[in-house]
């Protein structure tokens, strides 16, 4: 997935240990073999490469993210989008060669986007992706169920107070012995929080826009999460970390919240049991 990814177990002795998470590990590549959008054979390539035909039968493990995705993209009016694929290709681009996308190239590109031409099939686990050239993304959920995965394998050792983190995706398992979570950082809780410290346990937590990835023309900023209305990477330098049950709920949330903005956001996170949203705006920026 392009970035690192650690896991932290506690466990009795060490061959354990080790065999609990090579099989963890085993499986965080399986599903990058799945879901990854960089590598052509990927089965959500192969998938993408039949877009515009009829339905097709999926694994369990894509039809389970995929109709995810969906659920968030009803629930968010169509923030969260996976098929922001041709617009992200833009600002990749974008960010690499310097090119900034063309009205016309937008305009294309839009042609390609919109949860609404992803037809799922519940029965049969299908797929219909309605527009030939589409392209699925699964940037801004993928890791966060990478994560719960994860988890589950390491449960299947035996193994129940763990960690997993991935870029800006953390999902843990049971607290350490003798805490009573995992001591997490916020570093964006916003201006009244300054730096926040939260005990966690059988949680995950997830934080988008921290500005890594973005390109700046014209002295804007263009973050590499694009609104899917507009196709423009977001200007707002808004931090969104969400804490949620699970790592596919704060991964998609933490996308979501940043392109809904702070009002709209904390009613999406609110509709979620168990689910919280911190969210910084430039204006209030930690030093
Ligand atoms: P990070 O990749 O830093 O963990 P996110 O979890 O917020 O950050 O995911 C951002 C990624 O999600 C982008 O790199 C892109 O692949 C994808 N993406 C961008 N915009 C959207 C969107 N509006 N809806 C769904 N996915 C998006
Ligand atoms: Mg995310």
């Amino acid at each position: 997935m392009g970035v690192q990814t650690r896991l932290v177990v506690y466990t009795l002795d060490q061959a354990t240990a080790e065999r609990a998470c090579t099989a963890a590990f085993n499986r965080i590549a399986q599903l990058e073999d799945i879901m990854s959008d960089y590598r052509p054979t990927s089965e959500l390539m192969r998938l993408c490469a039949r877009a515009g035909g009829p339905p097709i039968k999926v694994s369990d493990d894509l039809f389970f993210v995929l109709q995810r995705s969906q659920e968030v993209a009803a629930r968010s009016h169509g923030a969260f989008d996976i098929t922001v694929g041709p617009y992200v290709a833009l600002w990749r681009r974008a960010r690499k060669q310097h090119v900034f996308p063309t009205t016309e190239e937008l305009a294309q590109a839009g042609k390609l986007v919109g949860w609404q031409k992803v037809r799922l099939g519940a029965r049969h686990k299908t797929v219909q992706l309605l527009v030939l050239g589409m392209r699925l993304d699964l940037g801004g959920i993928a890791k966060g169920y990478a994560g719960d995965c994860a988890l589950d394998v390491l449960q299947q050792f035996g193994i129940t107070r763990a960690l997993f983190e991935s870029g800006g995706d953390i999902v843990m398992s049971d607290p350490p012995p003798g805490k009573a979570g995992w001591n997490i950082e916020i570093l964006n809780a916003g201006q009244e929080l300054k730096q926040h410290t939260r005990l966690l346990a059988n949680a995950a937590i997830s934080t988008s826009g921290d500005t890594e990835q973005f390109v700046t023309f014209n002295g804007q900023r263009y973050s590499h999460i694009v609104d899917p209305r507009t196709g423009l990477g977001l200007t707002d330098r808004i931090a969104v970390t969400i804490i949620a049950p699970k790592g596919i709920t704060s991964d998609s949330l933490s996308t979501a919240v940043s392109v809904l903005g702070a009002q709209q956001g904390q009613r999406l996170a609110k509709s979620y049991p168990g689910t919280w949203a911190y969210i910084r705006r430039d204006h209030d920026k930690v030093q």
